[in-house]
């Protein structure tokens, strides 16, 4: 379903973060991106859903180019997850939450079940946190939040950027599991960023490990038991 032909991005100052990539990720499947820092794992997330232009090659989703996609519907349809916290502070939680399904324009109920729905879902009490602001909440609770905001309007491919790097541990496998069940339960496609070897082998289908913006290995974590 989301398909990498000789990808490439060199930025403006000549520095090459993804060299000449390829693979294709199934629909439904949990793919992570695992290598060092600075080996282009956030870049080739970045430009799935066009955040930033490719310097050369293509990226299909779904048989389609992504350049092809008006940008709107590319970014409702995918959902991302960053590293840092980025909810709107003056927004309440219920609003930051609502973004997208408000832009989509779903009824007003609807949303409220789907707000209380996903607060639940990560063990934020509904009554408590809808209306509050972001600075009310802690930084593991906000990361919470960043994480069903992308889940909230459906979306059949959501990108994480090292979304638990903020987390205590308890709260880190927590969200884990949360993650790991909803993808299996609602068959989501999700391709998460990390350096954690540990997270990757727990959550994977499939790994691919980068290194110096190329892919040096591509395999299921019982792959890389049997041939590391
Ligand atoms: P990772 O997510 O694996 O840490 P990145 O994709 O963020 O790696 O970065 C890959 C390489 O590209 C690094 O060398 C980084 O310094 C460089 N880089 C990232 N963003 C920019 C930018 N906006 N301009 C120039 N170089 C960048
Ligand atoms: P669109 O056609 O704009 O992409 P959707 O197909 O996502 O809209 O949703 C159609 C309607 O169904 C929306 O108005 C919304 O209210 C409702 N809906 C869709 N998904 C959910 C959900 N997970 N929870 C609650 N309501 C939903």
């Amino acid at each position: 379903m989301i398909t990498f032909e000789n990808v490439s991005k060199v930025y403006e100052d000549g520095t090459r973060a993804v060299d000449s990539i390829n693979f294709t990720i199934n629909k439904g499947e949990f793919f992570v991106l695992i290598g060092p820092s600075g080996c282009g794992k956030t870049t080739t997330l970045k430009m799935m859903n066009r955040l930033i232009p490719l310097s050369d090659g293509t990226i299909f989703v779904n048989g389609r180019k992504i350049s092809d996609f008006n940008i709107h519907e590319l970014r409702w349809d995918i959902g991302y997850v960053l590293q840092q916290i980025a909810l709107f502070p003056h927004m309440t939680i219920e609003e930051n939450i609502a973004i997208v399904p408000e832009l989509k324009k779903w009824k007003k109920d609807n949303i409220y079940r789907r707000v209380t729905e996903l607060l639940e879902m990560v063990g934020l009490d509904p009554d408590t946190y809808r209306n509050r602001k972001p600075s009310e909440l802690s930084g593991g609770e906000q990361q919470r939040v960043g994480v069903i905001r992308a889940l909230a309007a459906d979306p059949e491919i959501i990108l994480m950027d090292e979304p638990f790097s903020a987390l205590d541990p308890l709260s880190r496998e927590k969200l884990q599991d949360d993650i790991i069940h909803l993808q299996k339960s609602i068959k989501k496609t999700i391709i998460f960023v990390t350096h954690d070897m540990k997270e990757a082998m727990k959550l994977a289908d499939r790994i691919c490990l980068m290194n110096d913006g190329k892919i040096v290995q591509l395999a299921t974590p019982e792959e890389l038991i049997s041939h590391p």
